[in-house]
């Protein structure tokens, strides 16, 4: 097929068509962004990611800490990493013995709800003045991390993106500093080992989950968004930490040397997003921040029960 294509059309039409978007492709520029809602209606709802954080706007609360249970444990091994021409993806595998994936609970979850991580991957900039997907406070920081989990009331990720509960992305932006960070070191030494686009290595990465966000968890954004990506499911409570994690620019242009089939992997993030009707909250231990109807008692904002969310 791809012989045949080659030999009946010039190369830049099977280049583009087949390398740079694939079969289910979508591309980054704003140009193919406002295409991904005619194949992905989703794209086009109101309840899209990424937006833009303010810290002045966001309701402060005193909601639950993030419980982020074995995130201090080295991640099971092997793990799959993958270059798939739009991100570097690292995959947690179930393997024989029984060892879980991390997990997270608390915060703005529903009670007795347990959300297990599947994976986690990255957007970061060509440039270090852009490559997150939030903004926070009008700052776009070179570089921002997802790590996905799925409610463990659903069997698989394709089941999870047909409930509104079904996802949990917790997100970190990277700030650079001189120094590497010697944390992120044995995930970083693994990228050249998947540099050209599609292509996954069975790895065994010895890293923490607890490596790769910052030290102090306290502060966080949630609010109810979407995949970043087609198909755009809005089935995603992003919590997002406020304190940013240290890279050095070495380690940032290790991620600038993969390749995404036809040149730099990089400026992989979405467009901000409307916010619309939708509130973002923010976890604030100083009483003097909270929001007036949490000063007042007022049952409409519950932190105990946190219905009002899930409405
Ligand atoms: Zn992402």
């Amino acid at each position: 097929m791809h012989h045949i294509l080659q030999v009946l059309t010039p190369t830049w039409f099977v280049f583009i068509f087949i390398s740079r978007n694939g079969i289910n492709g979508f591309g980054y520029s704003k140009r193919e962004q406002h295409l991904w809602p005619q194949k992905y209606e989703s794209c086009a709802g109101e309840l899209q990611s990424p937006v833009a954080i303010s810290t002045s706007k966001a309701i402060a609360l005193p909601l639950p800490a993030l419980e982020m249970v074995g995130y201090h444990d080295f991640l099971p091994t092997p793990q799959v990493l993958i270059n798939n021409g739009r991100t570097v993806k690292l995959i947690v595998k179930k393997n024989a013995t029984y060892e879980r994936s991390p997990y997270i609970f608390g915060a703005i979850l529903k009670q007795n709800q347990q959300y297990e991580m599947e994976e986690l991957h990255f957007h970061w900039g060509i440039k270090n003045s852009k490559g997150a997907e939030h903004v926070l406070n009008g700052v776009r920081y070179p570089m921002e991390m997802h790590i996905v989990h799925r409610n463990t009331a659903y069997p698989n990720i394709s089941h999870a993106l047909r409930h509104e509960d079904g996802l949990v992305v917790v997100a970190t932006f990277f700030q650079l500093q001189d120094e590497d960070n010697t944390l992120v070191r044995p995930l970083i030494q693994k990228l050249p080992d998947v540099q050209w686009a599609h292509t996954e290595r069975s790895v065994n990465i010895s890293i923490t989950l607890a490596s790769l966000i910052p030290s102090n968890t306290d502060v966080f954004y949630t609010y109810k968004g979407s995949l970043t990506t087609p198909p755009c499911s809005e089935v995603v409570t992003w919590i997002i930490f406020a304190i940013p994690t240290p890279l050095s620019v070495r380690q940032i242009n290790t991620f600038r040397k993969l390749s995404n089939g036809e040149e730099t992997l990089g400026d992989n993030f979405r467009l901000l997003q409307d916010i619309g009707q939708r509130k973002i909250y923010t976890r604030r231990l100083d009483s003097s921040l909270w929001a007036k109807d949490i000063k007042r008692n007022n049952s409409q904002l519950n932190i105990t029960d946190l219905s009002w969310f899930w409405l």
